[in-house]
């Protein structure tokens, strides 16, 4: 996944997850001496969730002298993830969080000159997202999506993921053996999404049948090793309201701001 010149940025949100990253990528950026690491956290407006889980985020970077890049919603997108909760739109707010997220990391991440995006998903969120994609009829995007996704139009700056191997449980217990102060409370709004069915499903499933959640990853795997010559390479133009790379005439995020503003 990594190189030993590359220039990292991290999502980190302050979460078990991604300041466990942080600590094991600042560990591995200590040996190699032409490696970069840049943490990059998102403030999606979410009150009394958010603050705190960022405040985590500053302390770690501090402790561990790496630099951190704050981007807002309200600040690119005029808009905050408690606003569009509001609002009603008929999608769950995780629908818009979840694609101004991308789209906030890939924007820090171009501006701060990586060569690499490393995002902290672990087992449980991968075996989730392949049950998700599913489930909302999207194939494809498992075959998209996987460890490392790269870009071959040279579009995106490639997304690593370290941790899609190891289970939720175990990244708990690294945290705590470590000392890593992480945020604990839930998202205010995830209450509504899918992936909380899907997350309670495979729990049940990985109690009476332990090693489902690493064979069903392996599983995706396989069909992304199968599939991939197969999918067609999508050509992509400029979104016409943000210019960043899209299949359609506008990026998924500007589709969500016209909704919004509508
Ligand atoms: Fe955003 Fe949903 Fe995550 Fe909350 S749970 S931060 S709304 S994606
Ligand atoms: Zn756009």
């Amino acid at each position: 996944m990594l190189d030993y010149d590359d220039h990292v940025a991290v999502a980190v949100s302050g979460g078990k997850d991604s300041l466990t990253l942080l600590n094991v990528l600042a560990k591995l950026e200590d040996r190699f001496p032409r490696s970069h690491l840049t943490a990059i956290s998102v403030d999606e407006g979410i009150d009394g969730y958010r603050d705190e889980a960022l405040q985590l985020a500053r302390k770690a970077c501090h402790q561990l002298d790496v630099t951190q890049v704050v981007v807002s919603y309200r600040e690119l997108f005029g808009v905050t993830t408690d606003e569009i909760a509001r609002m009603k739109l008929g999608q769950t707010p995780c629908s818009f969080c979840g694609v101004f997220r991308r789209k906030a990391i890939n924007k820090a991440a171009a501006k701060v000159g990586a060569t690499k995006i490393a995002t902290a998903h672990n087992l449980d969120d991968e075996v989730q997202t392949v049950l998700l994609n599913m489930l909302h009829g999207d194939p494809m995007r498992i075959i998209r999506s996987g460890p490392v996704i790269r870009d071959p139009r040279g579009k995106f700056l490639p997304r690593i993921k370290p941790l899609c191997d190891i289970p939720e449980k175990e990244i708990v217990l690294y945290a705590y053996l470590n000392g890593i102060e992480f945020q604990s409370i839930e998202c205010p709004h995830g209450h509504a999404a899918l992936r909380n069915d899907i997350r309670a499903f495979l729990n049940q499933l990985e109690l009476k049948h332990p090693g489902i959640k690493f064979t069903l990853q392996r599983t995706a795997q396989r069909l992304r090793d199968t599939l991939a010559e197969a999918a067609p390479l999508i050509e992509l133009q400029q979104c016409q309201r943000c210019g960043d790379p899209t299949p359609h005439e506008l990026c998924e995020a500007c589709v969500m701001l016209e909704a919004i503003a509508a």
